[in-house]
C-alpha cells in the first residue's frame, strides 16, 4: 500500500492525498491551490494522474482548499462517488459554483485584458471549470452521518468525525486491506480550537497505524478568547456610543460570520451590549452559510444551541438583518451610525464588503474590525499594516476609521491544541505525516512532535510516495 502527496506540501492549500493498494485507488481531499506565484499552474495542470483511475474520493470538509479542484477532476473523467457528510454537501452546494464563478469572471477579465493588450485574441483564456461544471460535480456527492461506518469498497471501512473546524468538518479514519494486513490510515483534516462557539471540539483519535495531520498553527498560540471578545465589546460600545458611527466586520462567509454572529448576541444576552443592536450580515454566500448552520442545529455545540433558544424567545435579542439583494446591500451606506456590519469577502479584496469600507473608512466615527488572518497583498493586509489611504474601486480612499484586529478567532487548533489531540494516540503511529502548514512550520511542528511525543513522523514534500507496508 502506498501514499502520495499531491497537495497542502509545506503549504496551506491544495490538499490532496492518493492511498493506493492492489486494484484500489483513492483520493483523500481534492484542493483548490491558492495565493502564491504557481497556484494558477498546479491548478491548470492538476490532476498528474488519469481522473479515471481513482474508485471514490473521500472530503473532510467544504473549504475550498480542500475540494476546490473536484469540478475538475470530474470534468476530465472521474466517475466514482465523493463521500462527505450532509452539512459539508450543503455547503459545496453553494460554495463550489461560486467558485466556478469566480473562475469564468477571472478568464473573462483576462480575455479583455489580452484583447486590449493584442487587439485580436490568439488563444482564449478557459476557466479552470465552469458553473456548469461544478454543479455536475455536486452530482457525485454522496453523504455520511459522522460515526457510521462507511463500505467504499470491499476492502475499505471509513468513518468520519467530527473535526470541530467548521460546520460537517470531519477527521477520516480509514481501514484498508490489502494482502492479509489491515492498515488504519487516520486523516485529521484540518481541527478546530477547542472551546471556540458553533461547532464542536475536535473528536479525540486514540489509534492509527498512519496519521496525517495539518499543522496550520504548529508554531504559534492563539490569544485567548476572553481577551478578544473584550476587545470586541469595547470596539462595538466605543463606536455605536461615544463615536456614534458603523462598525464593519468583514468575515469569512462560511464559519467566521456564524461565530461572529454567536459572540454579538452572546454579549447581547450578557448585557455587554446594548440590546436595541442592530446587525446586517451582507454577503449572499454567508447569508447561505448561516442558513446551512441553522439547518443542520444537531451539529451545534450546546452553548450554541442554548444561545439560539434564547434568541427565538427573548425580546431582548438583537434585531438580526440579513439582506437580500444589491438594492438592500446600497442601502446599508446610507446609514450613518448604529449599524455593525458583517460582509465578505474576509481578507477584503473582494464582494460587498469593498462597498461598506469605501463608505465608511474615510470616517473617524466608524471603526473596522479585523477578524481574520489577511494575506499579503490584500486590502485587509494594508489595513492591518496601518495604511493612510487605500484604493477601492479606482477610488484612493482614506482611512480615517479606527482598526480593531481580533488576535483569537480562528478555526484551527493551534500548536497546544495539535499536541493535546496527538496525545490522545494511545500508541505512536508507525509513522505521522505533517502537511497543511507553511514550510517552516510544518517542519518545527514535525520536531516538536519527534521531540515531545517521540514519534516518527515526516514531513513530505509536493508529490512524494511512501509505502506502508
Ligand atoms: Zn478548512
Amino acid at each position: 500500500m502506498q501514499i502520495s502527496f499531491l497537495g497542502s506540501t509545506r503549504e496551506v492549500t491544495g490538499s490532496c492525498f492518493m492511498v493506493q493498494a492492489e486494484g484500489l485507488r483513492f483520493l483523500v481531499e481534492c484542493g483548490l491551490f491558492q495565493g502564491g506565484r504557481d497556484a494558477d499552474v498546479k491548478n491548470h495542470t492538476f490532476p498528474a494522474f488519469d481522473p479515471e483511475s481513482i474508485d471514490f474520493v473521500l472530503l473532510t470538509h467544504a473549504h475550498i482548499d480542500h475540494s476546490g479542484l473536484l469540478p475538475r477532476l470530474v470534468t476530465l473523467g472521474f466517475r466514482g462517488p465523493v463521500y462527505c457528510t450532509h452539512a459539508t454537501a450543503d455547503l459545496l452546494a453553494v460554495m463550489l459554483p461560486d467558485a466556478a464563478f469566480i473562475q469564468e469572471k477571472e478568464a473573462e477579465w483576462a480575455n479583455y485584458d489580452r484583447r486590449k493588450k493584442d487587439g485580436a485574441l490568439k488563444e482564449e483564456v478557459a476557466p479552470l471549470y465552469t458553473v456548469a461544471q461544478a454543479h455536475a460535480c455536486l452530482r457525485r456527492l454522496q453523504t455520511v452521518d459522522y460515526d457510521q461506518e462507511l463500505r467504499p469498497h470491499a476492502r475499505v471501512r471509513v468513518r468520519f468525525r467530527d473535526a470541530g473546524h467548521i460546520l460537517g468538518s470531519a477527521i477520516v479514519e480509514v481501514w484498508v486491506e490489502s494482502g492479509d494486513q489491515t492498515r488504519k490510515l487516520v486523516f485529521s483534516g484540518d481541527l478546530g480550537m477547542p472551546g471556540r462557539p458553533v461547532v464542536n471540539d475536535p473528536t479525540p483519535i486514540d489509534s492509527g497505524d498512519y496519521l496525517i495531520v495539518e499543522s496550520t498553527y504548529g508554531n504559534r498560540l492563539h490569544k485567548g478568547m476572553k481577551e478578544t471578545v473584550d476587545e470586541l465589546a469595547h470596539a462595538i460600545n466605543d463606536t455605536l456610543a461615544r463615536k456614534r458611527g458603523n462598525v464593519i466586520i468583514p468575515a469569512f462567509a462560511v464559519g467566521r460570520t456564524q461565530e461572529i454572529l454567536y459572540l454579538l448576541m452572546d454579549l447581547v444576552r450578557q448585557g455587554r451590549l446594548p440590546r436595541n443592536l442592530a446587525v446586517f450580515v451582507d454577503s449572499p454566500m454567508a447569508s447561505a452559510a448561516t442558513e446551512i448552520t441553522l439547518k443542520h442545529q444537531a451539529l451545534l455545540d450546546p452553548e450554541t444551541r442554548a444561545l439560539l433558544a434564547w434568541f427565538r424567545a427573548s425580546p431582548d435579542a438583537p434585531y438580526l438583518r440579513v439582506t437580500e439583494d444589491v438594492e438592500d446591500s446600497m442601502a446599508l451606506n446610507k446609514i450613518r451610525q448604529g449599524a455593525i456590519i458583517i460582509s465578505a469577502s474576509g481578507m477584503c479584496d473582494a464582494g460587498r464588503i469593498k462597498h461598506h469600507l469605501k463608505f465608511n473608512l474615510p470616517r473617524p466615527e466608524c471603526t473596522v474590525v479585523i477578524t481574520g488572518f489577511q494575506a499579503q497583498g490584500t486590502l485587509g493586509r494594508q489595513l492591518v499594516d496601518g495604511a493612510k489611504t487605500v484604493r477601492i474601486f479606482r477610488e484612493e480612499v482614506p482611512v480615517r476609521a479606527d482598526l480593531y484586529t481580533l488576535g483569537g478567532l480562528s478555526a484551527h487548533a493551534d500548536r497546544d491544541a495539535l499536541l493535546a489531540w496527538l496525545r490522545h494516540f494511545r500508541q505512536p503511529p508507525r509513522c505521522a505525516f505533517v502537511v497543511h502548514g507553511e514550510e517552516e512550520t510544518a517542519l518545527g511542528f514535525a520536531e516538536l512532535m519527534r521531540a515531545r511525543l517521540g514519534w516518527t513522523v515526516e514531513v513530505p514534500r509536493p508529490g512524494a510516495r511512501y509505502n506502508l507496508a
